[in-house]
């Protein structure tokens, strides 16, 4: 057991990363643990944030954080599935290390499985805070008691899960802590972490680009009223696990005072992965209000083509902007259909409006990235024909969009990567898929006519156009 001396941190948290043959990648901080970390500072809770980035062995980073940051309570952060295992390890090591540190677990993937992992981790007294942890992790730390509401863990060899009483009903007002040191470790080191864009270890050479230099996703807001069926983080997700039945957004004036100082903190590009309403007036609000920045804008569109009025006033107060796209298929039925039933992004929009959505996009000087996915439910030979022309189109035409080469065979495919079914999805809510597939990263379930084939109760509900779970 390691001796504690020196300062006593309220709570250090671990953000994991992905470990694959000896490589590290994916290790962004979770907006949810970005949240967390501003509201325990606002109520005078002295937290910080390391992220693991291998350069060095995941226990031996461990070992040297808890030594300098010598904290009262550990948090592993399992927002993201293919952070299971390492998740795992740190806590495991945390309590090999010093077992009077009672070590906390958040996140949606740790919300969704904690059965399965207090049945699994074997890690003596782990609590796990499922849904929005901000106030039943408070009652933790002021009174030292599991507190009885959002929580499960093992009492007397028997699982207790008390009931997700804490649900926010509106976001809390956050602003980020100043300095930024003083919240997330080692904060240089993570804007420089370079990394490739992709979460699934095998194609990590063929896919995507890398997370440009400076990168920080923004924290917005939480929910989404769309229900993807490979998507862990959609509208029916977010009430299972957390009980949020709304999409929030937080307050646009927190929202622009924390990109003016991440900007004075040497942030070079903002990435925003949170748009839930083709409306998008947060965003036209919010860009209203801002100064210009010297910093660029990297825009997942949730919601289809971004109008002309937000592209300009993207264009006036950032130094350039990428916008992410994903039509998922080139056939334009297919794409009706998913909406139709469910499952797809709304709006419709056709080939045509992406073609030229992405000419308005040149002529401003912006880039976009546009992906399609492999293995949707129900779709034909034909329809994968309609994304490679697609696919060869935009290539063709725009040579400020990414986009990998289309290949008819799935394997081949770097242009629609095959994606994980997440926990929680409508796929995996109807599968057999559990936690312990997660635990290998190259072993993690991924959407292919094979895998939704083997869910014929999901084959029925999308047939059906309703959700098996609602
Ligand atoms: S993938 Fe679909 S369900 Fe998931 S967050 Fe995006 S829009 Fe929502």
């Amino acid at each position: 057991m390691i001796i504690l001396l020196g300062v006593k941190m309220d709570i250090l948290f671990f953000q994991p990363a992905v470990i694959s043959d000896g490589r590290v990648s994916y290790s962004a901080i979770s907006n949810g643990l970005i949240a967390l970390g501003m509201y325990l500072k606002q109520n005078g809770y002295e937290n910080r944030i390391c992220h693991f980035n291998g350069t060095k062995k995941l226990e031996d980073f461990v070992e040297e954080k808890i030594r300098e940051y010598n904290p009262k309570y550990i948090g592993v952060n399992l927002t993201w599935h293919m952070h299971c295992d390492s998740a795992i390890r740190i806590a495991q090591h945390a309590r090999r290390l010093n077992p009077n540190i009672p070590v906390v677990f958040g996140g949606f993937t740790a919300s969704y499985f904690d059965r399965e992992i207090l049945e699994y981790a074997g890690i003596g007294d782990l609590t796990i805070i499922r849904g929005d942890a901000e106030e039943p992790l408070i009652e933790f730390l002021k009174t030292g008691e599991i507190p009885n509401s959002n929580t499960s863990f093992v009492k007397d060899k028997k699982i207790i899960r008390n009931n997700l009483t804490y649900v926010q009903v509106e976001l809390p007002r956050v602003r980020l802590y100043y300095p930024i040191t003083e919240l997330v470790d080692r904060w240089e080191v993570y804007l420089e972490r370079n990394q490739i864009r992709t979460s699934v270890p095998s194609l990590e050479d063929k896919v995507g680009h890398n997370t440009a230099m400076g990168e920080f996703h923004l924290y917005v807001g939480k929910g989404c009223r769309n229900n993807c069926y490979y998507c862990g983080g959609g509208r029916d997700a977010h009430k299972i696990i957390s009980g949020r039945n709304k999409i929030q957004f937080r307050d646009v004036e927190d929202v622009k005072a924390d990109i003016e100082q991440l900007v004075i903190d040497s942030v070079k590009t903002f990435y925003i992965d949170f748009d839930p309403y083709p409306e998008r007036e947060f965003y036209l609000s919010l860009l209203k209000r801002l100064s210009p920045q010297n910093a660029r804008l990297m825009f997942s569109a949730w919601c289809g083509p971004v109008s002309s009025e937000m592209l300009d006033l993207i264009d006036k107060k950032f130094n350039g902007a990428e916008i992410v796209i994903s039509p998922e298929t080139g056939s334009e039925k297919l794409r009706k259909e998913l909406i139709s039933r469910g499952y797809g992004k709304p709006p419709f929009y056709s080939n045509n409006n992406l073609l030229e959505f992405f000419g308005q996009l040149q002529e401003r000087g912006f880039r976009a990235m546009c992906h399609f996915i492999s293995g949707i439910p129900e779709e034909t030979e034909e329809d994968r024909r309609a994304t490679l022309d697609l696919a060869k189109e935009v290539k063709r035409r725009y040579s400020n969009v990414f986009t990998k080469d289309y290949d008819l065979a799935i394997e081949r495919n770097l242009c629609a990567p095959p994606l994980y079914i997440e926990p929680c999805s409508p796929l995996q809510r109807t599968s057999s898929i559990g936690f312990r597939d997660y635990l290998k990263p190259e072993k993690v379930p991924i959407l292919s006519p094979e895998s939704v084939g083997q869910s014929s109760k999901f084959r029925e509900v999308i047939s059906r156009g309703q959700d098996a779970t609602t």
